[in-house]
């Protein structure tokens, strides 16, 4: 049976533990709650609504992108564009195609590839001038179109899938590999995240978007719009592991405490 004193001491103690988890649970909350306005910062990418260049309504460019390059690893599209085949460009769609036409602007991106599915992967790519920084956290997101069968382009019809990658040096951060379910004339949004820890071996490297047509499944093209980039600065882990060893540390003052006492 303990004793009155030893309630009181006992009372005492729970009281200051209680006391102390809250102060360590506000401080935890203010850091994890600051983390993500903390400096984020919007990184250059050129071209990133695929505005330029200024086309008419309806119209499109034939294998020209300001800012963006064609991707095409294994060479599949080198004939086609030999004979001016369209492969990639700026698309300005009607309302007709997408009821708001572009999500941003008038123009729209697009990769059409007329090759049999597991063909391959074909895209866009871009390298920014902005390089890998550690202890960040990056947000890629993309709006991405599955363009309807409209005016008698049944060829349209279907999906061939996408994937949204973001790199530094050549290899590959992280991607969205055709996640999402994307209906005929909707535009969605793609978001991807990854956060660089303070010895991530691509630090320092270029960072690149690319932007895939993974030919997955019966269907040509692809649109894509907006593509934004966000870097944010995250706390190093020194002061996330600074505040558990504080709030350790009075924890095992009050055990020795409780110790004396008894
Ligand atoms: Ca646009």
């Amino acid at each position: 049976m303990l004793s009155t004193n030893k309630i009181m001491i006992s009372k005492k103690i729970s009281t200051k533990i209680a006391y102390i988890a809250a102060i360590c649970a506000a401080i935890n909350i203010a850091a994890i709650t600051k983390t993500p306005t903390a400096n984020a910062a919007s990184l250059s990418i050129a071209n990133a609504g695929f505005e330029e260049p200024i086309i008419g309504e309806g119209e499109f460019t034939t294998n020209v992108l300001p800012g963006w390059t064609l991707y095409d690893p294994s060479n599949l599209t080198s004939a086609s564009i030999g004979v001016g085949e369209p492969i990639y460009g700026a698309y300005n769609p009607t309302a007709d195609v997408y009821f708001n036409e572009a999500p941003e602007g008038n123009n729209v991106g697009y990769v059409y590839l007329t090759y049999p599915p597991g063909s391959g992967a074909v895209g866009i790519s871009q390298t920014l001038t902005s390089l890998l920084t550690a202890n960040t956290k990056y947000t890629l997101q993309v709006e991405i179109a599955n363009i309807p069968p409209v005016n008698g382009f049944t060829i349209l019809d279907g999906f061939p899938g996408y994937a949204i990658q973001l790199l530094a040096g050549g290899t590959l951060l992280t991607q969205d590999f055709n996640s999402l379910s994307i209906i005929e004339g909707a535009f969605v949004t793609s978001t991807i995240s990854f956060i660089t820890s303070a010895n991530n071996p691509n630090l320092g490297q270029a960072l690149e978007i690319r932007l895939l047509n993974i030919l997955e499944s019966d269907g040509i093209e692809i649109n894509f719009d907006n593509v934004k980039l966000d870097a944010t600065p995250i706390p190093e882990p020194a002061s996330i592991l600074g505040i558990t060893f504080g709030f350790v540390g009075a924890s095992l003052a009050l055990k020795k405490r409780k110790m004396i006492r008894q």
